[in-house]
């Protein structure tokens, strides 16, 4: 594996995004621009579901949006129903069968999901399933609910569903789309975004607000945690088909995954982003001369880092955006490109400067020592690294793709230790408190990376967590 890749690894990874339209004449066309505005939420495969003349048609590929879909691909896709999705593997392997949408055909007719999240107890329906004879096409936790609704004995479709998604638990923004309608449903904690939009007279569900923009849809409102949106010829129908559980909306969307221009949860991501930088500042100020974000995730919080400090903002480290996965194998003598692939430092602005470093968080620390070590070789005289969130020290369950334990820095080490290891003159990591001030409230958030109390037991966290030894030490 490269350095480059490795340094793609040392990151949560973005989960996954969905995009449907109802009653629009250019339905697939819309989802694929609606899809590029999700592309950061999975770069893996990108898949689309029309619905015509009573049939779903579907095309899909693994990349990027762009590269997938051709002139001849959206032709074929006609009809004014449509959803996509965006796949960065969580669960299952990253490989064409398990790029989504899946679609089948049962008793219930044709219907296709899309799904972003992860269910915690999907291996063990796949287990049951699989001995009562079910045969699985793909390795992702998304087909269980496949074959769930399938065996049903609910003749109608969205009993089907309701039925189905009350034996999974988990994390589940998902749609449907059959023949003449889509369906929208946010699992009863919310881990995941999902919004309505509107387009004149059309529908829209998305992961997220940018996609609508993009479209020159208006947000309406967020599918609520528990809700299931049936958009079809009787109109928009809102149930609530599940027992209510508290809310456990992911603040991780806020610190990283959500793209700034979004309105997630309710809030704009870039003004808590922002608010997350200035309790940074004043809850680890530094004595330095200027503030350099990380770009790009490290951009918002370090504007409201220089804010509550008064310390100059310079963009003193330059992302190159045109780079995708690398996979050379570098040798000794050329192996320091890894992060020189993606960031280049401007020494005129660094030059004997105290620089703070702004970035969202340290999953292992190697890419955080390669930036500290970056900045000083380009004339820093100081280099202090402050982190908009607190420290992840525990691995995510509810669909975001994280390291084991094991390899989060943050898990096994005080801020001393990880201070040291990236070589910073100081470290500072914002307070769980301090997120919670940003965000603007504490209780229905999930905090699992950084608390390592999940609200969801998953089997094998439970087996772990009895055995393991924190050393949750800040
Ligand atoms: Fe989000 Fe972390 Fe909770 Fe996963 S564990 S849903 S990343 S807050």
């Amino acid at each position: 594996m490269s350095l480059a890749r490795l340094q793609d690894d040392d990151r949560f990874h973005e989960e996954c995004g969905v995009f449907g339209v109802y009653g629009h004449p250019e339905a697939a066309n819309l989802t694929y621009l609606g899809l590029h505005g999700l592309q950061h939420r999975g770069q893996e495969s990108a898949g689309l579901v029309s619905s015509t003349a009573g049939r779903l048609l579907e095309e899909k590929g693994m990349g990027h949006v762009a590269r997938i879909f051709k002139k001849q691909q959206l032709r074929r896709l006609k009809g004014a129903l449509a959803v996509g999705h965006v796949r960065y593997s969580t669960a299952g392997k990253s490989n064409l069968v398990n790029a989504q949408p899946f679609r089948i055909e049962s008793s219930k007719g044709e219907i296709a999901i899309a799904h972003n999240g992860n269910l915690v107890n999907a291996t063990q329906i796949r287990a049951d399933l699989e001995k009562a004879g079910s045969i699985f096409r793909t390795s992702s936790d998304t087909e269980v609910i496949l074959h769930l609704i399938a065996r049903s004995s609910h003749a109608d479709v969205e009993a089907a569903i309701v039925d189905a998604l009350k034996q999974v638990r988990g994390a589940y923004s998902l749609l449907f789309i059959t023949p003449d309608r889509i369906i929208g449903v946010r699992d009863p904690r919310g881990f995941r975004p999902l919004s309505l939009g509107r387009l004149g007279d059309a529908h829209i569900l998305t992961s997220e607000s940018c996609a609508l923009d993009l479209i020159d849809a208006t947000l309406v409102r967020d599918i609520e945690p528990g809700e299931m949106v049936v958009i079809g010829p009787a109109g928009v129908r809102s149930y609530r088909p599940f027992p209510a559980e508290p809310v456990t909306q992911c603040i991780f969307e806020y610190v990283y995954f959500s793209r700034p221009d979004s309105v997630v949860f309710g809030r704009g991501v870039h003004d808590v982003r922002k608010r997350l930088g200035r309790e940074l500042g004043r809850e680890q100020p530094a004595a330095a001369d200027i503030v350099v974000p990380i770009p790009d995730s490290g951009v918002s919080a370090a504007l409201g880092f220089s804010e509550a400090t008064g310390l100059p903002l310079e963009f003193g480290l330059v992302r190159n955006h045109y780079v995708g996965r690398t996979f050379i194998e570098p040798r000794q003598s050329i192996r320091h490109f890894g992060v020189k692939l993606k960031l280049n430092p401007v020494r005129s602005l660094i030059q004997g400067k105290r620089v703070v470093l702004i970035d969202d968080s340290i999953v292992r620390g190697t890419t955080s020592r390669k930036i500290v070590s970056m900045v000083r070789a380009a004339g820093a005289s100081e280099v202090h690294l402050r982190i908009s969130s607190a420290p992840t020290v525990g691995p995510c369950y509810y669909g975001v793709d994280t390291p084991r334990r094991a390899e989060l820095i943050a898990s096994s080490h005080t801020v001393d230790e990880i201070r040291r290891y990236v070589r910073a003159d100081s470290l500072g990591y914002l307070s769980l408190e301090g997120m919670f001030r940003a965000v603007g409230e504490s209780r229905s958030l999930c905090t699992s990376c950084y608390t390592n109390s999940y609200p969801v037991p998953f089997p094998e966290e439970e087996k772990t967590q009895k055995v393991a030894v924190e050393r949750h030490r800040t």
